[in-house]
């Protein structure tokens, strides 16, 4: 089992990577801001990344961090996600997976269903237009917050 930090650490080396080989000037603050969105596994609003980063950076403002996150997703580095209260919020795991959304608590959390990503979708869709990405979404009420009600 590998350590989170590690995790971090191959995260980090693959941004720097990309923002390399993409001619992405790799500066602090876009440093600090991508490694925020990695720590944070609840799929973050701007907002939320504002928040933490200012922990770090004082003089960060709420412009550059939008600007910033919007540069990454331009560079293909993050993705959209929009599930709950119409926020935006960002997904910097781009391999193949899909969300649990609680209802409750809004947290979103990634996972795998290898089946479903070997499906073939109903001859129908073909008439509608152009499949970009096959994503599930389930809603329910995750154990946290079901165990509250006790
Ligand atoms: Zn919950
Ligand atoms: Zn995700």
């Amino acid at each position: 089992m590998k350590k989170a930090s590690d995790h971090v650490a191959e995260l980090m080396d693959s941004f720097e990577k990309v923002c390399k080989s993409k001619g992405l000037r790799i500066t602090h603050q876009r440093t600090e801001i991508f490694r925020m969105l990695i720590q944070n596994p609840n799929h973050p609003t701007t907002e939320d990344i504002f928040n933490q980063v200012r922990k770090h950076l004082s003089t960060i403002s709420l412009d550059t961090v939008y600007r910033t996150i919007g540069t990454f997703e331009e560079y293909g580095l993050i993705r959209k996600v929009h599930h709950i209260d119409n926020a935006t919020r960002f997904d910097h795991n781009l391999s193949i997976h899909h969300h649990l959304v609680c209802t409750q608590c809004g947290k979103i959390e990634d996972f795998y269903w290898p089946y479903f990503d070997r499906m073939k979708p109903p001859k129908s869709i073909s008439r509608w237009g152009e499949i970009d990405l096959k994503h599930v979404v389930i809603d329910g009420i995750c154990s946290s917050c079901s165990k509250k009600d006790i």
